[in-house]
């Protein structure tokens, strides 16, 4: 059986307005101040400034499992 020692925490995205990969850690996650939005979690892309959603906490850990 694989056993995580220490669970990695960067995750990756590729903006969807420059077509960039980025790589973000959860320190670098901002909250929009839109309380009515579902997920507020957003980072800027450095490349184009775009804001970009990024998945919830849970959903992010499990995609860095691939
Ligand atoms: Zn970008």
């Amino acid at each position: 059986m694989v056993e995580v020692l220490r669970r990695g925490t960067r995750h990756r995205i590729i903006c969807p307005s420059c077509d960039s990969l980025l790589a973000y850690w959860e320190k670098d996650i901002e909250y929009k101040a839109d309380y009515q939005l579902e997920n507020p979690r957003y980072i800027e892309c450095p490349v184009c400034g775009a804001d970009i959603t990024v998945p919830p906490e849970r959903e992010a850990n499990r995609n860095d499992d691939t």
